[in-house]
C-alpha cells in the first residue's frame, strides 16, 4: 500500500465545484437523511462510506481542477451502420440520449490535476450502458495515442457494461484498437492509471480497463466480465456472497487498490509524480 505524505494531502478533494446529481432522500447504506449540498463537498460520498454515483460531467468536474478541462473529439459522432433495430431502432436510441444532451459512452480531453497535466477518459454509464463503442475507442485511442506522444500521463475513469451491442464486431473491434493503444503508451514509458468505478464490466473490463499501471477501483464496485446471474446459469456453482466486487477483485489480483472517492486525487497526483520520476 502507498502512504501518502503530507503534501499530497493538499490536493483538493474535488477539482471543480461538481454538478448536481440524483440523489435518493435517504441514504441506502445507513438510512440517513441527505443534504445535497453537504454531500457534493465530499464527492458524494456520505459519512457511512457510501459512495453515489458520479457519472461523466461529475467525474470530469472531480478531476479537473477548475477551469482546466479541454475536451477533445466531441464533435466525432456515433452512427447507426448496422441498421440495428432491436430492441428498438439503434438511430432513435443515439438521438434521444443526445437530445438529452449525452455525448457518447466515452469523453477524453486534457486537464490539471493538483496542477500535473494529464489525459484523461472518462464513461459514462447514462449513454447505452457506457458500451465501448466505435465512437468512444476513436476517443480513447487517439487520447492515448496523444498522452504517449506528448508523454503526459493518462488517467481512465471506467464505467461500463462492454461492448455495445447494436454495434456488433465493429464495437468488439475496438478493444484491440484500444489495448494497442494502451500498448504504445506503456512502450512510450508514459503513465496510466485506471479508476474503476460501479459496474465495468465485458468488453470494458476485459481490455483497458484493467491494463492501468495501478488499477484502483471505488470501494465496493462491481467489477467482472460477465455477471453474476449467467455465471451461475452455466456452472450451476453457488457463488460466495461478495463475487465480483472490488475487494473480490483485490484478493485476486485484477485490482492493485480499493480507494475511497475522498483519497482519490490526492493518490492520483501520487501516483502521477511517482511514475514520472
Ligand atoms: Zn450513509
Amino acid at each position: 500500500m502507498i502512504t501518502l505524505t503530507p503534501a499530497y494531502k493538499d490536493v483538493p478533494l474535488v477539482g471543480s465545484p461538481l454538478p448536481e446529481i440524483p440523489l435518493p432522500t435517504n441514504c441506502p447504506g445507513c438510512g440517513v437523511g441527505l443534504d445535497r449540498e453537504e454531500l457534493a463537498d465530499r464527492a458524494y460520498v456520505c459519512d457511512c462510506g457510501h459512495h453515489f454515483e458520479m457519472r461523466g460531467e461529475a467525474w470530469i468536474a472531480f478531476l479537473a481542477d477548475l477551469d482546466s478541462w479541454a475536451e477533445r473529439w466531441a464533435d466525432i459522432r456515433p452512427h447507426d451502420l448496422l441498421n440495428w433495430r432491436l430492441p428498438k431502432p439503434y438511430s432513435l436510441v443515439i438521438d434521444q440520449l443526445r437530445s438529452e444532451g449525452l455525448n457518447e459512452a466515452v469523453r477524453t480531453g486534457t486537464c490539471r490535476l493538483g496542477g500535473r497535466p494529464v489525459w484523461a477518459g472518462v464513461f459514462d454509464f447514462r449513454f447505452v450502458g457506457g458500451t465501448l463503442s466505435i465512437v468512444a475507442g476513436e476517443r480513447l485511442a487517439r487520447g492515448l495515442e496523444a498522452a504517449a506522444s506528448e508523454r503526459v500521463p493518462y488517467i481512465l475513469v471506467a464505467a461500463s457494461g462492454g461492448a455495445r451491442m447494436q454495434e456488433g464486431v465493429l464495437a468488439l473491434l475496438q478493444m484491440a484498437k484500444v489495448n494497442a493503444a494502451v500498448g504504445r503508451l506503456h512502450a512510450a514509458g508514459v503513465p496510466y492509471f485506471s479508476v474503476l468505478t460501479d459496474p465495468t464490466f465485458g468488453g470494458t473490463a476485459a481490455s483497458l480497463a484493467l491494463l492501468g499501471d495501478v488499477n484502483v477501483a471505488e470501494p465496493g464496485a462491481k467489477i467482472g466480465f460477465t455477471g453474476p446471474r449467467v455465471i451461475k446459469q452455466a456452472t450451476y456453482a453457488d457463488l460466495p456472497a461478495d463475487f465480483q466486487t472490488a475487494d473480490f477483485q483485490l484478493a485476486r489480483g485484477q485490482v492493485d487498490m480499493v480507494v475511497p472517492r475522498t483519497e482519490l486525487r490526492p493518490l492520483l497526483a501520487h501516483l502521477v509524480d511517482l511514475y514520472s520520476t
